[in-house]
């Protein structure tokens, strides 16, 4: 996630919203239900993003957006936009529990399932106590979806949507060698599943253990799951793979006859009078919404196949990259030194002029410090700054090259892709 490094100063509303202060500003996160955002709170977003802040929004890792460089005056006027456009939660406190992940591909059907799920945990006062940090996953089977970050509960349908595998701690298995799945659940027990599930948690979890991962390390799995009520799955048991590359471009749509969009504004960072233009692309193209994707990216849904060209066309003007080949297609980096005290280099800048002297996509993480708050995964190429402008080089976790300029990552780079 983009997120910079927050104090402990309060929001102006604390429980309707969070926003926390990072070195340009405040930061204020909104949560969209399963990344969706109609276009005119994506146009009310846009204007408070100018009125209240800098301009710059972030999507986040998470299909979320983050609004920068709040002004101190201006919080409780931008909680009241977001409000507005119903971008709230449902309940005092419950903000921070509406973090669900879905595919930008969800059907209907599961995004029914997830705002049952979300409605549930914000109507019960006792789960106000999770950390902002803990995750959920709700997984239909789509062939666009992010199964690598991990989740302190997943779910994903086995089979036509009426039961669902679950884990805790890990993430949905799509390989060989992933941790397996517990146990599945009849798709009308998953809420009261999930309640459980977050009940056991809480009962067993220690003041400093925020994540269920941490619970896991402590006690092990069985103390957690004795209390759950549950059938037991294949212990084969995969998901069908999924394809990232279905993020870019035009693709018909999983469960009607029409087609999306999909595309990134480079390093996930628009300004307000992009997302400006791309509310008014959904309301002339995609039935007025769109869908932010866990690749920082979003989806225009339900585009005529005729259109999607002129769509494409639109969103290559705005700036956006919808080419899964293009160098920045496959680049993260965190909110750097513009954004960050910890920042030891202006890492979205250095991910620029890292885009221009690669000839070939590579996934690559440039991050400010060691915190890594733009990667939820593994990401095989890390650089991490050392100082303005400089970075340690990381592969699968390891250290490969000490103290490089971007001209010699670039060089380094395509050096190990000739090699691959
Ligand atoms: S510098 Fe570190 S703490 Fe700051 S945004 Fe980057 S990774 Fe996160």
């Amino acid at each position: 996630m983009n997120a910079s490094f927050p104090t402990s100063r309060p929001s102006a509303c604390p429980g309707l919203m969070r926003v926390v202060q990072a070195r340009d500003g405040g930061l204020a996160r909104l949560r969209l239900a399963g990344g969706e955002l109609r276009a005119d709170a994506a146009h009310a977003l846009a204007h408070a993003a100018m009125c209240c802040g800098s301009g710059i929004i972030d999507i986040t890792n998470r299909a979320n957006l983050q609004l920068r460089g709040i002004h101190d005056d201006a919080h409780a006027r931008l909680v009241g936009i977001a409000l507005d456009a119903g971008l709230g939660p449902q309940a005092q406190g419950g903000d921070d529990l509406r973090n669900v992940m879905l595919s930008p591909l969800a059907s209907d059907a599961t995004r029914a399932l997830c705002d049952a799920i979300v409605g549930a945990m914000q109507r019960d006062p006792a789960l106000h106590a999770l950390s902002p940090k803990f995750a959920l996953q709700l997984d239909g089977g789509e062939r666009l979806a992010m199964l690598d970050h991990p989740h302190d509960v997943w779910l994903s349908a086995t089979d036509d949507g009426s039961r669902y595998a679950f884990g805790l701690g890990g993430t949905v298995p799509h390989r060989i060698g992933d941790a397996p799945a517990l146990g599945s659940v009849a798709r009308d027990d998953v809420v009261a599943f999930v309640l459980s599930a977050l009940h056991a948690f809480l009962a067993r979890a220690s003041n400093e253990e925020h994540r269920m991962r941490a619970l896991i390390a402590r006690i092990g799995l069985p103390l957690i799951v004795d209390s759950l009520s549950f059938d037991a799955v294949r212990s084969d048991w995969r998901r069908a793979p999924a394809d990232a590359s279905l993020r870019f471009g035009a693709h018909p749509m999983p469960d009607r006859a029409a087609w999306y969009v999909g595309a990134q504004p480079p390093l996930g960072r628009l300004d307000a009078a992009t997302l400006d233009a791309l509310a008014d692309l959904a309301s002339a193209h995609a039935q007025g919404r769109l869908v932010m994707t866990p690749w920082q990216g979003v989806l225009l849904p339900d585009v005529a196949e005729s259109r999607t060209r002129y769509v494409i066309e639109r969103l290559d003007a705005l700036g956006l990259v919808t080419d899964a080949n293009a160098p920045l297609a496959r680049m993260i980096a965190c909110s750097g030194s513009t954004g960050c005290a910890r920042s030891h280099a202006d890492t979205k800048a250095d991910a620029h002029r890292l885009a221009t002297l690669l000839r070939a996509p590579v996934d690559v993480h440039l991050s400010g410090c060691e915190r890594s708050c733009a990667a939820a995964h593994p990401v095989p190429v890390t650089m991490m700054a050392v100082s303005h402008a400089r970075y340690d080089l990381h592969v699968d976790a390891r250290i490969a090259a000490r103290n490089l300029s971007i001209e010699e990552a670039a060089e380094w780079l395509a050096r190990s892709h000739a090699d691959a």
